[in-house]
């Protein structure tokens, strides 16, 4: 498999003395590189022509004021820089990192557009923040009054510590509610770390912490407490569990050992880079070390599927799509990525049943793209007699997530859902059907992206306080 650009990176902290901790030889190695990055931002922030039609701000989705804060890092005033970046992001060292940058603001600056090459935007943002964090310029959450208020938070991922994060500096009183053990959602338990280093997001968490978050991990809603007690004990409540109902396969074979769930393996990956024991993995059901590993989806999910089965030593890793590279939902930059590290793409190839009694294969059907549908995107159509079987120790399903049926689960039949299963909120106030209950991120639109989410979160905290100071008013005048 050829070595690549980020394997290499991976040895140069391996190269490192051996005799220094682990946490010494990661402070020498973030030191040469903050050095580096340093240099690069500037250079690259300093190509920004400031054209005056900053196609970059209105295309992101937080509409960060990123001309400004280029221009203030091209002069080196990285703490100017800083402060207006995390005046429009909750998290802009995360966003940062994982952004789709090529769909986003890289994608339409005006000298990428006139073929030079983008400005950088994400690299340095993360560069700007993470210098933030070293420098000690993040604040705490130091609200100046506390408000007796209290909004109740379902979902610790970033649309609900988004939210979080606003409610708590305005002094109102939090609890975020998650199933899981570690707060931080799809950013901790579904990225993979090679895109998202863990201690970026538990830092984040230990922020919202020490600043009078009240965090009820391990409480899974709808079984450990119900919705209502939840409505009971806060004067307004946020939803933002995200959506993980896997989409499945069908066919001959299809529940066979051997074939897993994305989010069931990036899980158990993420879980190991913790340091928790993941059986599991330990069996080899959730790893793919020396195996012949098939990915089937042509998502991002799939790219982070099989770029973490090329980091656990995979012995090949292919990625079957049904639809050919231009129409691939994924994100290009993340297809070159995978490619540069080994990956085969198998284009217009759709699985029809599996072989095996553990899987050892996939049967797959050859597609060409036919005529427009509905949706005007090229319906995949079978090409007749060129079935043929795709050898496979490991099939990782990555078709996508749909919402899982919260009005059901949860015993409220009053909070209206989309066709979709999504909750319907309402497009500015993200107030849902049931008064006082706002929804945000992935639950509203369907898997979507972690910037999307934050805006969201952001834009909720704003209704929900002035929700609630409308309310307060209201009863100061009955008094
Ligand atoms: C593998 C993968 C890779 C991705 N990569 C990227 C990327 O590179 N860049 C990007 O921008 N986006 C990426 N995304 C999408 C992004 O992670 C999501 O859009 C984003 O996390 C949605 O945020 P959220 O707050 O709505 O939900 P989530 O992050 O999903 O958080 C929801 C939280 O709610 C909790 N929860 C759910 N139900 C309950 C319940 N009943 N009781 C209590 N808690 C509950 C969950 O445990 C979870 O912690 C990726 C998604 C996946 C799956
Ligand atoms: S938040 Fe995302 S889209 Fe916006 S400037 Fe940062 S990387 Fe670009």
């Amino acid at each position: 498999m050829a070595k690549n650009r980020m394997l290499q990176f991976v040895d140069v902290q391996r190269a490192m003395p051996p005799k220094r901790g682990a946490e010494e030889r990661r402070a020498d190695f973030d030191e040469i590189y903050r050095e580096y990055a340093g240099e690069k931002a500037a250079e690259q922030a300093a190509r920004c022509s400031q054209c005056g039609v900053p196609y970059c701000q209105t295309h992101c989705p937080l509409h960060n004021n990123i001309p400004d804060w280029l221009r203030l890092t091209a002069e080196g005033r990285l703490r100017e820089a800083y402060d207006i970046s995390q005046a429009t992001n909750t998290f802009p060292e995360i966003c940062g990192r994982i952004c789709p940058q090529d769909r986003l603001c890289e994608g339409n600056c005006v000298i990428e557009q006139s073929g030079h090459g983008t400005v950088t935007i994400g690299s340095i943002e993360k560069y700007i923040t993470d210098t933030a964090w070293d420098e000690g310029w993040v604040q705490p959450i130091m609200p100046t009054v506390e408000r007796e208020e209290s909004v109740g938070i379902i979902g610790a991922g970033p649309g609900g510590l988004a939210a979080a994060d606003m409610l708590r500096r305005q002094g109102y009183q939090v609890t975020v509610y998650d199933r899981y053990d570690r707060a931080g959602g799809l950013m901790v338990y579904g990225i993979p770390g090679f895109k998202l280093e863990k201690h970026i997001v538990t830092r984040r968490n230990q922020q919202l912490e020490e600043g009078g978050v009240t965090f009820r991990l391990n409480c899974n809603v709808g079984e450990d407490i119900t919705f209502q007690e939840i409505r009971e004990a806060h004067d307004a409540v946020l939803i933002a569990t995200g959506v993980y109902k896997s989409r499945d396969l069908g066919g001959p074979g299809a529940g066979l050992p051997g074939i897993v769930r994305a989010i069931d393996f990036l899980t158990a990956s993420n879980r190991v880079g913790f340091g928790d024991a993941v059986p599991e993995f330990e069996s080899g059901e959730l790893n793919a070390e020396g195996k012949r590993v098939v990915v089937i989806g042509g998502g991002d999910t799939a790219m982070d599927c099989v770029r973490t089965s090329v980091r656990q030593g995979a012995k090949s890793v292919k990625c079957l799509y049904r639809r050919d590279r231009a129409n691939m939902p994924g994100s290009q930059r993340e297809v070159e990525n995978a490619e540069e590290e080994g990956v085969e793409f198998v284009w217009l190839s759709a699985p029809k049943g599996f072989a095996g009694d553990n899987v050892t294969g996939v049967k797959t059907q050859k597609m060409r793209l036919g005529a427009p549908d509905a949706t005007g995107r090229q319906a995949p159509e079978v090409i007749e007699g060129e079935d043929y079987t795709e050898e496979a120790d490991l099939v990782i399903k990555a078709l996508g997530f749909e919402p899982e049926a919260l009005p059901s689960l949860w015993n409220e039949p009053g909070l209206e859902v989309t066709r979709w299963g999504t909750i319907k909120a309402d497009f500015l106030t993200k107030e849902t059907s049931v008064p006082g209950v706002y929804a945000v991120g992935d639950i509203v639109r369907g898997a979507s992206l972690v910037v999307w989410a934050i805006r969201d979160g952001r834009e909720a905290a704003e209704s929900i306080m002035a929700d609630l100071n409308a309310r307060a008013s209201a009863d100061l005048a009955a008094e």
